[in-house]
């Protein structure tokens, strides 16, 4: 029986991208010497996902002379420094590898400071694969992303597998359509009505750890 395979997003399921912005937005402004003003905007900027051409807007909104190229690399450094992973996700996915599963990161973005990301926060280390859409054009919800993930792993999406997350559309969306079962981390938000639903849902990636830990159990108890 293959080892069962298991993909996790990165911002805001594994490390908490989005709670790291506003303080990253704070720093840019004052570095640069603009007002508190304009926080709002440099955030709004960077709110959903950031590549290169994000700071080539706000190189000429502010007409700073550094080429954006140095905006981004000082950003991604930025944000790599800034995020973090509980110690209890790392340890629950060393647990999840050691109960026999192949552990992954399935995440859209740059290829820099995604990696940059997985690489600082450790999460590299505990696990067995992780892909990021920049490396290879593939963006979720696309089903060639989650199977350039399970590639990564040693892994087919054939053999099945699960797909945790909070984005419904990229997901709980994609990961349904690329054949994986989903759990959906919430982070205390209710699930807008779209198709198709999680297979379940829960608070953090700590809880969708211990869920997957608890199928595990579940499994070999029937086998046995
Ligand atoms: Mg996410």
């Amino acid at each position: 029986m293959p080892r069962p395979l298991v993909l996790f997003d990165l911002d805001n399921t594994l490390v908490d991208r989005r709670a790291r912005l506003a303080g990253w937005a704070a720093k840019f402004t004052s570095r640069h010497g603009l007002g508190d003003e304009e926080q709002a905007y440099v955030l709004e900027m960077v709110a959903e996902r950031t590549y290169p051409s994000t700071f080539d807007a706000i190189r000429t909104r502010y007409g700073f002379l550094m080429p954006a190229e140095e905006l981004w690399r000082s950003y991604c450094a930025d944000i790599a420094a800034m995020v973090s992973c509980p110690d209890a996700v790392l340890d629950g996915l060393d647990e999840l590898r050691a109960a026999g599963w192949r552990v992954g990161v399935a995440t859209n973005g740059g290829a820099d400071i995604q990696w940059a990301k997985l690489r600082a926060t450790g999460i590299a280390d505990h696990v067995d694969g992780a892909f990021v859409s920049g490396e290879a054009d593939a963006l979720k919800p696309e089903v060639r992303h989650f199977a350039l993930a399970a590639a990564r792993c040693g892994a087919a999406l054939g053999d099945g597998g699960w797909m945790v997350g909070d984005n419904p559309v990229n997901d709980i969306g994609g990961g349904h359509s690329a054949g994986l079962r989903t759990v959906w981390v919430d982070n205390g938000r209710p699930w807008a009505p779209q198709a198709p639903e999680p297979d379940h849902t829960v608070p953090h990636a700590r809880a969708a750890i211990d869920l997957l830990l608890r199928c595990t159990a579940d499994r070999a108890r029937t086998a046995s």
